[in-house]
C-alpha cells in the first residue's frame, strides 16, 4: 500500500508551539490534508507520552487516534546545538533511552524538544545500541543543523556515521540541492512539515509518500531503510525558494546578497547586522557537482503550495489563519476529500463549478507552475504572489520536477 507521512511535528509542550497541538486537532487535520500518519514529536516529554499512550495500541511501535496514525518520536538538541531526529520502536525504547540520557538533561521533562549535552556521535551508539533509528534533523538550516557546524557525516557523526540511514532537507532544501552532495547520495530523504500548530498551513506542507505493507512504525523503518519492497517513492515540500533560509540575507533588515558580496562584506549588512548564510550557498559550498546527480533508488520531488496559502492570495486576504480562508479551504475539502486531491488530482472543471473563480484560477496558476515565489532569508519567509497578465514568470525548479498527478505513485 502507498502511505502519506510527515514525520517531524512539535507537541504543545516543545517551547513556542500552539496551544492546539494535541492528538485530537493533529487526529482532525491530518486526514483533510491527506496523510495517513504523522510523527509524535516530543515524545520524551511525559505529559505528551500520556496524551499518545491514551490512542489505540496498533503494535508496539504504533498508536491510532480516529483513524490517524502516529509513531514515536523526537526532536532533540544535542551539542553545538544541533538538531536531531529519532525514531523509536517502542515505549519501553523510550523509557531507556531517557535513562541513558536523561543526567545529560536540564529540560527533559519540561522542553518537548530538550537540550542533550552529548555529541551526535554518542547519540548515535545510544540510537545504535536501542535499535532507534538516527538522522540529521533540517540538516541545512544556518542554525542548530548538522552542515551549520560541520562539513561531513562523519565530522557529526564520526564512527556512528554509517548507522545513519536518513536526512531531513527542511523547508528551505529539497532534493535538487541534496543531491549535489555526494555523501547524501545513500541515505533516504525525509521531507517533514516541522510545524509548531495544527493549522492546515502548517501541517504536512512538506511530507513523505512511502510504499509499505501497512501503516505501521516497523514498515516505515523498512521504508527508511529501503529494504524487504519498501521504500519512500515521493518526496513533497514548498518550493525551497519560500523557506525562510533559503537565500542569503540580513537577520535584521532582510537585505539578500550573493555569496559573494557576503564575503565581501564579510557577512556584515550595510546597515550593521549580520548577513545570514542561506541554505542555497551553504549547499553550493559542500557540494561536488555543480547539478545534482541523483542516486538510483532517490524518488521525485514534487513542489505544494499549502492550499490555505493560495486561498489566501486568491481572496486577497492578510495571512492564511483568517476565518474566511479557513471558512473556504474546509468547504473545499469536505466537498472533496483530501487538500491533495485538490491540488492535484481532481478535475479543474469540478473545482471551477464549485469554488470562486479566484479560488479556482489560482489553483489553475498554481497547477500550470506560474506562481511567483519571491526567496526567503535571513529568516524571513519567502512569498508567493499569483501571476498578472503582465508579469508571468514560472517558478524555478528542479531539472526532473513535472509537476505529475500523484496518482503516479
Ligand atoms: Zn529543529
Ligand atoms: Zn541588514
Amino acid at each position: 500500500m502507498i502511505i502519506n507521512a510527515d514525520l517531524h511535528i512539535h507537541s504543545r509542550f516543545s517551547s513556542a508551539t500552539s496551544e492546539k497541538m494535541n492528538i485530537q486537532n493533529l487526529a482532525l487535520v491530518a486526514p483533510l490534508k491527506g496523510i495517513d500518519i504523522l510523527a509524535t514529536g516530543d515524545c520524551l516529554h511525559s505529559g505528551w507520552l500520556q496524551e499518545i499512550k491514551r490512542c489505540k495500541n496498533i503494535d508496539e511501535g504504533t498508536f491510532e487516534f480516529e483513524g490517524t496514525r502516529f509513531i514515536l518520536n523526537t526532536e532533540l538538541e544535542a551539542q553545538k546545538r544541533v538538531h536531531h531526529l529519532l525514531y523509536f520502536p517502542s515505549i519501553s525504547t523510550i523509557e531507556d533511552f531517557k535513562e541513558r540520557i536523561k543526567h545529560k538533561s536540564k529540560n527533559l521533562e519540561t522542553d518537548g524538544r530538550p537540550n542533550i549535552d552529548m555529541s551526535g556521535e554518542e547519540l548515535a551508539q545510544i540510537a545504535k545500541d536501542l535499535d532507534i533509528l538516527i538522522g540529521p534533523a533540517h540538516a541545512f538550516t544556518p542554525y542548530t543543523a548538522m552542515y551549520a557546524y560541520f562539513n561531513s557525516l562523519t565530522e557529526c557523526y564520526g564512527s556512528l556515521s554509517e548507522y545513519i540511514s536518513f536526512v531531513e532537507l527542511g523547508l528551505s532544501a529539497d532534493t535538487y540541492f541534496a543531491d549535489k552532495i555526494k555523501e547524501l547520495h545513500r541515505l533516504t530523504f525525509l521531507t517533514n512539515s516541522d510545524c509548531h500548530s495544527p493549522h492546515p498551513a502548517r501541517i504536512a506542507r512538506e511530507f513523505n509518500r512511502f510504499q509499505v505493507n501497512d501503516a505501521t512504525y516497523v514498515e516505515i523503518k523498512k521504508a527508511i531503510l529501503r529494504i524487504k519492497g519498501n521504500k519512500p517513492v515521493l518526496n513533497v515540500g514548498i518550493p525551497p525558494q519560500e523557506g525562510k533560509y533559503h537565500e542569503s540575507a540580513c537577520r535584521s533588515c532582510y537585505t539578500h546578497y550573493t555569496l559573494e558580496e557576503a564575503q565581501r562584506r564579510r557577512w556584515k549588512c550595510s546597515c550593521g547586522k549580520r548577513i545570514k548564510k542561506g541554505v542555497k550557498d551553504r549547499i553550493n559550498e559542500q557540494s561536488e557537482f555543480a547539478e545534482p546527480e541523483h542516486p538510483e533508488h532517490r524518488p521525485l520531488y514534487i513542489h505544494l503550495i499549502p492550499l490555505t496559502e493560495i486561498i489566501t492570495k486568491a481572496i486577497g486576504q492578510a495571512n492564511p489563519f483568517t476565518q474566511t480562508v479557513n471558512r473556504r479551504w474546509s468547504e473545499l475539502v469536505s466537498h472533496f476529500g483530501t487538500e491533495i486531491k485538490i491540488l492535484l488530482e481532481i478535475d479543474y472543471d469540478e473545482i471551477a463549478k464549485f469554488t470562486a473563480p479566484a479560488i479556482a484560477e489560482a489553483i489553475h496558476a498554481f497547477r500550470e507552475r506560474k506562481i511567483i515565489v519571491h526567496p526567503g532569508g535571513g529568516g524571513q519567509y519567502g512569498k508567493i504572489e499569483l501571476p498578472s497578465d503582465d508579469k508571468i514568470i514560472e517558478i524555478k525548479m528542479g531539472p526532473n520536477d513535472t509537476q505529475t498527478s500523484l496518482t503516479d505513485y
